[in-house]
């Protein structure tokens, strides 16, 4: 799945469109492409995992989804959802992936201060958001893209091992200085990824993300194939990614109805619930005679 850094080069590698007019729009998205030919591409942009076509007066939001794709100047076999084609036969083609008019003005819809990858960043609005939802697991946290826009599920698991974090923790439990760690790792380690991918090398740098050594102190790792609320892919080492927080507690004991209720626990038949229900009165009148027996004497001392 394409994360922030990719759209970043994206970006950079379309940049040469912007200024042109769409002339033939082609693709099997059921949105009316048609609204794009003839109009003028005034800027190319991105938020995290979207990639923005700004039109004059709306805008296209590309999404790449888990197997969204995109080609400049060169035809997957596969059909493309949406493919702008320019005078000079240039094209933009865009495979797999999720299409979104976006309409008016783009500052009212996006938080640029949230995107990892951008100018606008602000660590200390992170910062923020982290501190109001104490509760949340570090590894949901890196994933919720209104904190951590352009942070997917590889730089979740990378910057939790660079940070020496445990995916399960809770956000309120870490301190002040942990808190910061995540906060500016999720960035530096957003433009690790940019750098190593332009040099074709990010995978030999994957210290855990389909890993199964620590390579800090040569630990298996742990793996699961579906931690927290969005259910990814977790690689970590339970040797130095400390987990802070409260235990999980256990799982919910069954509640069994008790002895002096005289509701019927389940649909038992009604003669064994009549039986039932009847014994249980018997058994609760004998118990407050005793306790009347008892209680004289008791005053007495
Ligand atoms: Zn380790």
């Amino acid at each position: 799945m394409p994360e922030g850094p990719t759209i970043v080069i994206l970006r950079e590698e379309a940049a040469g469109f912007e200024g042109r007019v769409v002339e033939r729009v082609t693709g099997n998205s059921r949105l009316d492409l048609q609204r794009m030919r003839g109009e003028r591409i005034t800027a190319l942009c991105s938020w995290g995992k979207h990639f923005l076509i700004r039109f004059p007066a709306f805008t296209m939001r590309v999404h790449f989804m888990l197997f969204g794709s995109y080609r400049i100047n060169e035809r997957r076999e596969a059909a493309p959802r949406m493919s702008l084609q320019f005078d000079d036969g240039q094209e933009l083609n865009f495979y797999a992936c999720s299409l979104r008019y976006v309409e008016g003005e783009l500052d009212l819809v996006y938080d640029w201060s949230a995107d990892v990858m951008a100018d606008a960043w602000d660590p200390k609005q992170a910062r923020r958001k982290l501190r109001a939802r104490p509760d949340m697991l570090a590894a949901d946290a890196l994933l919720d893209q209104t904190i951590f826009s352009g942070v997917g599920n590889i730089i979740k698991n990378e910057v939790l091992h660079r940070v020496r974090v445990h995916p399960e923790s809770q956000v309120g439990a870490l301190s002040s200085r942990k808190l910061g760690e995540l906060v500016t790792q999720a960035r530096e380690y957003s433009f690790d990824f940019l750098r190593w991918k332009k040099e074709f090398v990010l995978r030999k740098h994957y210290q855990v993300h389909t890993k199964t050594i620590c390579p800090r102190d040569g630990s298996r790792l742990s793996y699961r194939a579906k931690l927290g609320r969005f259910q990814r892919r977790a690689f970590f080492c339970e040797t130095c990614q400390v987990f802070y927080g409260e235990p999980m507690p256990p799982p919910e004991p069954i509640v069994r109805a008790s002895r002096t209720t005289t509701k019927p626990r389940t649909t038992a038949p009604a003669r064994l619930t009549k039986q039932a229900t009847k014994k249980t009165v018997k058994h609760v009148a004998k118990k407050a005679a005793r306790k009347a027996a008892k209680a004289p004497s008791r005053r007495g001392r």
